[in-house]
């Protein structure tokens, strides 16, 4: 991996967290010492202001899960991203599968929250990812490409984008692709950053998503093109977390 392609290893606590949580981010804070990788949690909204000024001094970032696309306005129950980086997150995810499934925002709809995390000057971490069905059908690349083609606007730079490959059927289900199938869709990945960005592709990171432990994070992190993972349930658990962490070659 080139030296510019710093490992992220970033947990998404969904929709997990009361404010006694406050205790598994402060082990991770203080287990990460020695660890190579850029750690982030991204918290459910209610918790990112007290997680963002815990973690202050440290270089533990703060992450959101989801925002909307406008500054602000009528929009009852959503956040902006000028909110997240005023609460004191430096990203977000954007276009999770179960924000695609769960709220049907399609493609043009991510790219319109790209836009409002570069607006607001957060880090976007952009999902994409394939059903079961569609890579059953050997349409895994194709799908990933077109969605990334769709939801990534122009001007990405390696310090403006994140992507990160989460298959579908792997998401929460112990499942995982092979380690050859997640260099093939990295490497188709990488291809089209290289096709749209130019040199830039070279380092924007791109994270496997779906199940990572730490019994198979060191497998999936020694990957061709895997610059980091984007981790659910394991990210819940200090310990596990910082397993994964500390499997980063
Ligand atoms: C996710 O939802 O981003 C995810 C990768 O979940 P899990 O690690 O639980 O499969």
């Amino acid at each position: 991996m080139p030296a510019r392609r710093r490992t992220l290893i970033a947990g998404n606590w969904k929709m997990n967290g009361l404010r006694q949580a406050k205790a598994e981010l402060r082990a991770v804070a203080a287990g990460m010492g020695g660890v190579g990788a850029e750690l982030m949690l991204c918290p459910p909204f209610t918790l990112i202001a007290a997680f963002a000024a815990d973690v202050a001094g440290t270089s533990l970032m703060i992450g959101g899960q989801d925002c909307h696309a406008a500054e602000s306005g009528a929009h009852t129950g959503d956040v902006a991203a000028e909110m997240l980086k005023d609460a004191g997150a430096v990203a977000v995810i954007l276009g999770h599968s179960e924000r695609r499934a769960d709220h049907r925002e399609g493609d043009a709809v991510v790219k319109a929250k790209v836009k409002a995390a570069w607006r607001a000057g957060l880090l976007p971490v952009v999902c994409v990812g394939e059903t079961l069905d569609e890579r059953d059908a050997g349409e895994a690349a194709a799908v990933v490409t077109r969605q990334l083609r769709q939801s990534v606007p122009d001007g990405a730079t390696a310090d403006t984008l994140v992507v990160a490959y989460e298959p579908i059927w792997a998401i929460g289900t112990g499942r995982t692709p092979t380690t050859d199938d997640v260099a093939q869709i990295h490497g188709a990945i990488r291809h089209l950053l290289a096709e749209r960005f130019g040199a830039e592709a070279e380092g924007i990171r791109i994270l496997y998503g779906g199940s990572v432990k730490p019994d198979n994070a060191a497998a999936l992190l020694a990957t061709a093109d895997v610059d980091g993972a984007l981790v659910g349930g394991a990210s819940l658990k200090a310990a596990d977390f910082l397993a994964i962490a500390r499997a980063a070659p």
